[in-house]
């Protein structure tokens, strides 16, 4: 039986409300806020499964230490998009300080983001390794133990 009732939810829309990439319907994250108290304990808390398809979130010992580079691209994305915004609107030029009140304003940025990027590119980086499957109910989810 086909389930039309279910339809496959929207892939950034997951991605952005961090949601179980194989499922994408379960949070990866115990709270939404990750600003509702900065330490790396709430940041980072985590289920450690899906809570609707059961998907292991960390997949091996030490999974996430490859965030580190995911983290680092997005930090370069946005600061390129940042950059190109700030060239637009406010303009750089050789003669002024505007280059560096580019690099400080988005040094700011960046930092108060920093909880966000972290969580996020977990996502991101799940989403490497973990598929949407429509079966996400009746299957067993992906799992590297042995
Ligand atoms: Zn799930």
């Amino acid at each position: 039986m086909e389930d039309d009732k279910q339809p496959k939810p929207n892939y950034l829309w997951s991605l952005f409300t961090m949601r179980c990439p194989r499922c994408r319907r379960g949070d990866m994250f115990k709270s939404n806020n990750a600003y509702k108290k900065l330490s790396l304990h709430n940041i980072l808390d985590m289920h450690d499964e899906c809570p609707i398809c059961h998907q292991k979130f960390d997949l091996e010992p030490g999974f996430w230490y490859g965030t580190g580079y995911v983290s680092y691209g997005l930090v370069l994305i946005f600061s390129a998009i940042t950059f190109a915004l700030w060239c637009l609107i406010v303009g750089i030029s050789m003669n002024d300080n505007r280059v560096f009140w580019w690099l400080l304003f988005n040094g700011v940025v960046v930092i108060i983001l920093q909880p966000w990027f972290m969580r996020f590119s977990r996502v991101v980086y799940l989403n490497f390794f973990v598929k949407y499957n429509k079966n996400y109910d009746k299957e067993k989810g992906k799992t590297f133990d042995y």
